[in-house]
């Protein structure tokens, strides 16, 4: 913990990974676990790791990068910090994302700019892009962060780290500031895909506080990773490897599958047709989801109070046109105008038809295959405050990531080489509840 925190002084000057440092708590922990006999057992013993602020910590300010919770000091942990905690894990500190989750770079965050540890003048991508720049600078050996529509799987591309979103359901989400709650999921990043699944079993299971967390066995990632994909079913699906992906990128993703081939795997190419939707529709069901979740930022309840406020009305209103960011507030307008009456059927009810229909390409396809793999991002990481003033450019960035949460999928990025000198992300997508193959995929490739 002590040379964590030294390399995070050393090196947060540059990249700006953290929203908040636990010093005191983080040196607190560490003489508690140095206190007990080594737990030979337990890898996470003394595990430095950062968490991603829209999870809230018990006593340490969780902010969501908003304005809005500047100084939210939540007074109790996430069910996943609760139990990083319980394996004697520790909390370094708190790290940036867009504000409540909603961006692609970091950028919308309300307090600082993180920069990509590879290129300072790129983004480490978004939203998670704290957690997982904290990760590629050296900073902590693992962090958690939550994806809703590639914000793990994205910025672990970005920054050439190993980023997991689980199954919708594996993880609980107690204590996740909710952004969508029927894509969010919390996840993992590290260097290697062995401490991803360490870290990723110790947040794993059900839990009575999220009832949309799944009651199955959690099974043993790591004895997954042995490193034989031999007679495994590899899909690529056309349409991620279609004009969009940078011809970089694809010629990375390309020597991948000869890789996959080699070890054994059979890859062949699949279609997977309404893919193509998933962005339009995920800008549909996330806002309207996060219009009615941001509901409860009133001004009243939690946070920032407009100090100008002289009535009710006034409280309101004043609180969150000041507290709300400009990204925020375009989601809660886009999805108050999906579900109103005059064009709910238009939109929401016609976009949960459409999500219908991208579940069913997958189901289709992991009739015959085990895995689908592809690019994760259609580029490398681009400039910062290049595509921020450009919502749609933004939007259409997570058109390879977002149809995994459309299905509630487990999908991870993997490094997958470099261009011009910036990481590229190999994305495996796997079966509902099927970390294993996933992880399996990615250990023996890595
Ligand atoms: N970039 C997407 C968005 O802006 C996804 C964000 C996320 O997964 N939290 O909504």
């Amino acid at each position: 913990v002590t040379e964590t925190l030294a390399e995070i002084e050393k090196k947060e000057p540059q990249v700006d990974a953290f929203l908040t440092i636990d010093e005191a708590g983080a040196q607190a922990a560490a003489a508690q676990v140095d206190a007990k006999p080594i737990a030979t057992d337990n890898l996470l013993a003394g595990m430095p790791i950062g968490i991603k602020d829209n999870l809230l910590t018990d006593g340490v300010t969780t902010t969501a990068a908003s304005k809005m919770l500047a100084n939210f000091k939540p007074v109790f942990d996430a069910t996943v910090v609760e139990k990083l905690k319980a394996k004697d894990a520790i909390m370094i500190g708190k790290n940036n994302l867009d504000e409540f989750a909603m961006g692609s770079s970091t950028e919308t965050s309300a307090f600082k700019k993180t920069k990509n540890p590879w290129n300072l003048d790129k983004v480490p991508g978004g939203s998670s892009g704290g957690s997982a720049a904290a990760v590629a600078a050296g900073e902590v050996v693992a962090s958690l962060g939550t994806d809703t529509g590639g914000s793990i799987r994205q910025p672990a591309a970005f920054n050439g780290i190993v980023g997991i979103k689980p199954t919708y359901g594996r993880v609980s989400r107690w204590g996740a500031i909710a952004f969508a709650s029927s894509l969010d999921q919390v996840g993992v990043f590290s260097r290697t895909v062995a401490d991803n699944a360490t870290v990723l079993q110790a947040i794993s299971g059900h839990d009575e506080k999220d009832s949309t967390s799944a009651d199955i066995p959690v099974p043993d990632f790591r004895a997954a990773l042995d490193g034989n994909i031999k007679g495994m079913k590899i899909a690529v699906a056309k349409e991620y490897m279609a004009e969009g992906v940078a011809p970089g990128v694809k010629a990375q993703i390309e020597t991948a599958i000869d890789t996959l081939r080699s070890l054994g795997a059979t890859v062949d190419e699949v279609s997977l047709p309404n893919s193509k939707y998933a962005v339009q529709i995920y800008y549909i069901i996330a806002s309207s989801e996060a219009s009615s979740n941001l509901s409860r930022f009133d001004g009243i309840r939690y946070g920032y109070r407009s100090p100008e406020a002289k009535t009710l009305e006034d409280v309101y209103v004043k609180s969150r046109s000041e507290g709300f960011g400009h990204e925020v507030k375009r989601r809660i307008m886009l999805g108050t105008f999906a579900l109103s009456s005059g064009f709910y059927d238009a939109y929401f009810k016609k976009a949960g038809q459409v999500r219908t229909l991208v579940i069913r390409d997958f189901e289709k396809v992991f009739a015959d295959y085990d895995l689908v793999v592809g690019p994760t991002t259609p580029t490398t990481a681009f400039d910062l405050g290049r595509k921020v003033t450009d919502p749609v450019t933004m939007y259409m960035n997570d058109i390879l990531t977002i149809p995994a949460n459309m299905a509630g999928l487990p999908a991870m990025s993997v490094p997958a080489g470099l261009v011009d000198g910036l990481p590229v992300g190999l994305q495996i997508i796997g079966k509902a509840f099927d970390e294993e193959a996933v992880y399996r995929v990615g250990y023996a490739f890595e």
